[in-house]
């Protein structure tokens, strides 16, 4: 991702804490999801790639099985664009008074929630001199981005007038369901038939040649019904479903070193405020992250890392750098790294328990690292790789 200057990661040479991406498993996840989805298999790659890497997250989804890219903001796509990336790219909020003509000169297609944001599109490609590419967005439930149905029949009007000038080419109608992660809520069928009548309006009105989207993660694994023509899914890419219906693979391992290890007599108050005593003698390690590397607070008093393969115990309010945790009679010593979080295979707390602790989402969780933690890459295998591979496999008696 282009990031600003003053955005300085550490080198992953430094003993400090460090974020392990497997993009092989961002693979195998793409190619699940696009196995699933009816149609095509657009990657959202916002926020970073749900904190995983946009560029990386977004070539390893192109190389697998998506065929676009859906981010929010103008920045976001541009920064795909910057990188070499062609293929489509979506992005879907943005206020009606930003300066939409980069994008439209990038070919970025763009989100049109209301006729206010219509207008500035189009004006944006009348100055650029090329048609935007458009996908009406509507409200299909929750109250926040898209027009409600009042607000749909003139904006689908509207855009087949610019269509039908060259202006700009309608090429999507999207929606969003409010509670795909219950698959069986009365709320999902509801947000289906709504986006059935939007899509019939926009036919209606000769929108013949956009495709039509709606699934997130949790419809494209649990409701075929809802794919139309391309799901867009994030927090599946990563290894997060949730429906928690499926095995996706987590994509993330935090590890951070321990700085010191002290032996503390009971009843020592731990960390500001004293929240914690401890009950009996035991020994703290300090570890070198906090809120600002994306520990949660709300964590605190809950949370467990894993110690020379045991379960060890966080104390006290997590702070903005650091946390202490009960090492118990562990001869765990200063530079011993510790695990926080990973896929679990070797029974460290995976992503998914560091939610509940911290009453929250393991999308909250993976979008909280904050710039102090190295990260290290690991490639996936190339889809020829993985060919040979398989061949090898049959190939064995
Ligand atoms: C974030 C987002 C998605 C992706 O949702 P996941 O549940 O992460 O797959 C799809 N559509 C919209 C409008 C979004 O904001």
């Amino acid at each position: 991702m282009t990031e600003p200057a003053h955005v300085v990661r550490p080198e992953p040479s430094l003993p400090g804490p460090r974020l392990e991406i497997d993009l092989e498993a961002i693979a195998d996840n793409t190619r699940l999801l696009a196995d699933r989805a009816r149609g095509s298999l657009m990657a959202v790659v916002k926020a970073d790639g749900f904190g995983h890497g946009l560029l990386d997250v977004a070539t390893t989804a192109l190389t697998h099985g998506a065929t676009s890219l859906g981010v929010t903001s103008l920045g976001e796509a541009m920064a795909l664009r910057s990188a070499g990336i062609a293929a489509p790219v979506l992005s879907w909020l943005s206020p009606p008074t930003a300066d939409f003509r980069p994008a439209v000169a990038a070919g970025v297609e763009l989100a049109a929630p209301s006729l206010e944001h219509l207008r500035a599109i189009r004006a944006a490609a009348d100055a650029v001199g090329r048609p935007a590419l458009v996908h009406l967005h509507a409200d299909t439930g929750l109250a926040r981005d898209g027009a409600s149905p009042d607000a749909w029949q003139q904006l689908c009007q509207a855009a087949a007038v610019d269509h039908g000038r060259g202006r700009l080419r309608v090429v999507g109608l999207m929606g969003h369901l409010a509670c795909a992660d219950r698959p069986g809520d009365p709320a999902n069928a509801v947000g289906r038939e709504a986006f059935a009548r939007f899509v019939a309006t926009a036919r209606a009105a000769g929108l013949d040649e956009a495709r039509c989207h709606l699934a997130a993660t949790a419809a494209t694994l649990t409701d075929p019904s809802s794919h139309h023509d391309l799901c867009r899914v994030g927090a599946g890419l990563v290894g997060i479903d949730p429906s928690g219906t499926t095995m996706l693979r987590s994509a993330m391992t935090l590890r951070a070193p321990l700085v010191s290890v002290r032996s503390v007599p009971a009843g020592t108050g731990v960390g500001y405020g004293h929240t914690h005593v401890t009950e009996r003698r035991t020994s703290l390690g300090l570890l070198p992250v906090g809120y600002a590397d994306g520990i949660p607070r709300s964590s605190s008093g809950r949370g467990e890392v894993l110690v020379h393969g045991r379960r060890c115990r966080t104390l006290g309010l997590v702070s903005m750098d650091q946390t202490v945790v009960d090492l118990g009679d562990l001869p765990a010593r200063p530079g011993d790294t510790v695990t926080v979080m990973g896929p679990g295979d070797d029974g460290e707390p995976t992503v998914t328990e560091w939610a509940a602790w911290s009453q929250s989402l393991p999308h909250d969780v993976v979008t909280g690292f904050g710039p102090r933690v190295a990260r290290t890459i690991h490639a996936a295998r190339s889809p020829r790789l993985r060919a040979v591979s398989a061949l090898d496999v049959r190939s064995r008696p």
